[in-house]
């Protein structure tokens, strides 16, 4: 319950516009510390540095105000150039989308085949087109409830098109209805990233008492890896880890079946460990102009990260 009223009474500030524009202004420093940059080529360095800890990573271009089909395009563009940025550096394009920044909900306009289509899914094919020919992938992140069900049927339309080496999605444990999502994909085969999930959700539809999420955290991982599907384990939590790893081993599930995967710049030591123990590690590496919602989130995630915040910005 504390959880819910911390992350309600940070979000809340957070989003007051004159908090924006000072923290903007003052926080970088902080900022940077989850952030990788604003521009891709500081992002793409982000991941080489982290290789030589033997952690891959993830590549996510921030941009959660996409309001029209026009920056919706823009921002595919921008997606679709990364991709190709990252290949030419030498970096495995794996991605991850929010399909809002790139016009779900929206209708494509013109006179193609395509038109009357979600915009959303149309830029999303092209970006995942992109991931097969380069031999990269796209996670299609999830966001807040009421984008779930066009999320998963957009995923299941590319899943089928492309498969799963090259798209994949995300379950949050605090919604009651992911396990039967889950569930309902099995026979698909595909790739899941699972998170307790990010955003500040109503308790008709996500469990309030982080003890539940934690729980139902574990079931889904569980009950992912023994239907014999590929797992992105994605938390930072060392005791849901701890626990996955006993939980292989005594099932005998290989290494090769699921990777842990973590946020840029949160619990550096762990991912380090990790990899050194031979597991797969994945960091999420965002970048971008728009990282100040992003940051938010994170910043909502865990009170000493307000402290830091504030020293931060007293700092200058
Ligand atoms: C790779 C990746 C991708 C994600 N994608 C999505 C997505 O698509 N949709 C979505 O809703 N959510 C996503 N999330 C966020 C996720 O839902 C959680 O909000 C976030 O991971 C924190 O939960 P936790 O599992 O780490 O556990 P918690 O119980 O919150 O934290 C466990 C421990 O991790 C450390 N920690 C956690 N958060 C922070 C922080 N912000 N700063 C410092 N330390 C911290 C602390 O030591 C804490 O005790 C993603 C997370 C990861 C790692």
């Amino acid at each position: 319950m504390f959880d819910r009223i911390y992350r309600a009474g940070v979000l809340g500030v957070a989003g007051r516009k004159p908090v924006e524009n000072l923290v903007r202004s003052r926080a970088w420093s902080v900022a940077k510390r989850f952030v990788a940059g604003e521009e891709m080529d500081t992002a793409i360095a982000a991941v080489k540095e982290l290789a030589a800890d033997g952690v891959l990573g993830n590549l996510d271009l921030l941009g959660e105000f996409v309001n029209s089909p026009e920056t919706a395009n823009v921002f595919a563009g921008q997606v679709l150039a990364l991709q190709a940025r990252a290949a030419e550096a030498g970096v495995k394009p794996y991605v991850s989308v929010k399909l809002s920044s790139v016009g779900q909900g929206m209708t494509v306009d013109g006179t193609d085949g395509t038109a009357g289509t979600d915009l959303g899914l149309s830029n999303a094919r092209r970006i995942v087109g992109r991931a097969r020919e380069l031999g990269g992938y796209v996670c299609l992140d999830m966001e807040d409830h009421s984008r779930v069900d066009v999320t998963l049927q957009q995923f299941r339309t590319l899943l089928g098109e492309f498969g799963a080496e090259h798209v994949g999605t995300v379950l949050q444990s605090y919604l009651y209805r992911s396990e039967a999502d889950r569930s309902a994909l099995d026979d698909l085969h595909p790739s899941l990233r699972i998170v307790k999930g990010a955003y500040l959700e109503p308790e008709s539809v996500a469990m309030p008492a982080k003890a539940d999420v934690d729980a139902a955290y574990r079931r889904l991982v569980y009950s992912h890896l023994k239907a014999g599907n590929y797992t992105n384990i994605a938390t930072h939590d060392e005791s849901i880890i701890d626990d996955v790893k006993m939980f292989v081993l005594s099932h005998n599930i290989p290494k090769t079946q699921f990777e842990f995967q973590m946020l840029y710049g949160i619990r550096r030591d762990l991912q380090k460990k990790l990899a050194a123990e031979g597991f797969t590690v994945r960091a999420y590496i965002p970048y971008g102009r728009d990282w100040y919602a992003y940051f938010s989130r994170r910043i909502a995630e865990r009170p000493a990260n307000v402290m830091f915040v504030l020293r931060g910005m007293l700092k200058g």
